[in-house]
């Protein structure tokens, strides 16, 4: 059985297993217990089968412990974080397992500027569960609906780009919103955006036709579709319309990347400013920096992460490599509605085709590898992955999160994973070839040092 995963990004676990009403109800408990007295929450959730019971356990949770709720019922994860902010809540809660398969939920916990919880907040939560001394409120809270979150959310993206111009092309769209969360209000921004939308995996039922992730593999369909329909473009969301990829207008996947890196092109020909994004990104986005003569600042991996230093460094754009895009005109979350609108504004004002925009951006191959290795033995390999390419003055060293070399030739990041006993690496150059090289030496490195472990016993 996997056990209930408690981290930053929330609590996640397989319904009936480990995430179960009781467990659910314990988080709403627990988080009543941080907010102020008299606070409301702003609740969303994704289609998952699931979502109702687990639901209905946190607001009781929340209720018995006096906070009152907005149930905003099945919106996205960006939209949880809008309306947080639209309606001066405490703070918000997104019932989702985002991008994994159906059998899991989750619930994940945000703060009133609908950021997602920063690590200290996380982890006193964690304990405040732990502990399980909830207070009763003599008062329970109270519930409501709102069911404003979409309208909300569209006009705000609308605002941020210019929707005659996106109108007046027409465009044709095929959209896979994996009968996630995104089935509901992304239609109605297509909508106002003037576009012939082909919809498929469209009924909110959760019932996921693919597998969640929006990776290559997952999105034959899509492509499919996108050829027959002669499309400008496709769009697939992840179950909670959080990330977004792209698929041109051929029919090809262009590699989740390009989602950021083309978003930030466009952001910074309407304003200049600061990027960040996290240090397992694609190179890409220092060219689009660089290009533009602004600052890129690389964060340790983690949504919250990227987010919060966007907010130190008062940057316009940022996001995450995995389709994750953030434009704090919107909210300080990954949101696919920013991505499709940012996207189909390059694409009017420009009068380019997608794998066009593509092709204006250098191109790289990155390699994603894992190997299994003890907790004890992962700092002795980063430093001996660090004493390797030191002695090169041509390297530069970032070890905010693991560790990432960058080199002319292309760019390694080494880090363990939180949550089981495993190193990742992953490296990007110009071909193939040079990324595999690249990790080859990483990798080797790595089993001298496991190696010489056992030979000490
Ligand atoms: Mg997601």
């Amino acid at each position: 059985m996997s056990r209930l995963m408690v981290g930053v990004s929330g609590v996640r676990g397989i319904v009936g297993e480990t995430l179960t009403a009781d467990v659910a109800e314990q988080f709403g408990r627990a988080f009543a217990v941080m907010l102020p007295k008299g606070a409301t929450i702003a609740l969303g959730r994704d289609t998952r089968p699931s979502g109702p019971m687990i639901r209905d356990a946190v607001i009781a949770g929340l209720n018995a412990g006096g906070v009152d709720v907005v149930d905003l019922g099945i919106v996205s994860t960006p939209g949880v974080a809008m309306m947080i902010k639209h309606l001066s809540a405490s703070g918000g809660i997104v019932i989702t397992a985002s991008h994994n398969p159906s059998p899991y939920n989750g619930i994940k916990f945000m703060t009133p500027d609908g950021l997602n919880l920063p690590a200290d907040q996380a982890e006193q939560l964690k304990n405040i569960w732990k502990i399980g001394e909830f207070t009763t409120s003599e008062k329970p809270g109270t519930i409501t609906q709102n069911g404003q979150t979409h309208n909300i959310h569209i006009e705000t993206v609308c605002g941020i780009i210019d929707a005659d111009a996106i109108a007046s092309r027409k465009f044709k769209v095929v959209l896979d919103s994996i009968n996630g969360a995104g089935c509901v209000g992304t239609p109605l921004l297509l909508n106002k955006l003037g576009c012939e939308l082909v919809h498929i995996n469209s009924e909110p039922t959760g019932d996921f036709a693919h597998k969640p992730e929006p990776i290559a593999e997952n999105l034959a369909g899509l492509c499919k579709a996108v050829r027959e329909h002669q499309a400008d473009v496709g769009f697939a969301q992840d179950p909670d319309a959080d990330r977004l990829v792209i698929v041109d207008e051929n029919g090809e996947f262009i590699g989740e990347e390009y989602t950021l890196a083309l978003a930030a092109a466009f952001v910074l020909k309407q304003q200049k400013g600061d990027l960040a994004t996290n240090l397992s990104t694609s190179r890409m986005m220092d060219d689009v920096a660089a290009s533009a003569g602004v600052k890129l600042h690389r964060t340790p991996v983690g949504e919250a992460n990227v987010a919060s230093a966007m907010k130190q460094y008062n940057c316009v754009f940022g996001g995450e490599g995995n389709g994750g895009v953030i434009d704090p005109r919107v909210v300080l979350v990954r949101d696919s509605f920013t991505g499709i609108a940012l996207m189909l504004n390059y694409l009017a004002e420009t009068g380019k085709a997608v794998s066009e925009l593509v092709a204006n951006l250098p191109k790289y191959e990155m390699h994603k590898a894992k190997f299994p290795c003890p907790q004890a033995a992962a700092e002795k390999i980063l430093s001996a992955v660090r004493e390797a390419f030191a002695g090169r003055t041509d390297a530069k060293i970032n070890d905010a999160d693991g560790l990432r070399v960058d080199l002319p030739e292309g760019w390694l990041h080494v880090r363990a994973s939180n949550t089981e006993p495993i190193m990742r690496i992953i490296t990007e150059a110009r071909d193939a070839d040079a990324a595999g090289k690249i990790a080859g030496e990483v990798r080797k490195i790595a089993e001298e040092v496991l190696h010489h472990r056992t030979d000490d016993g």
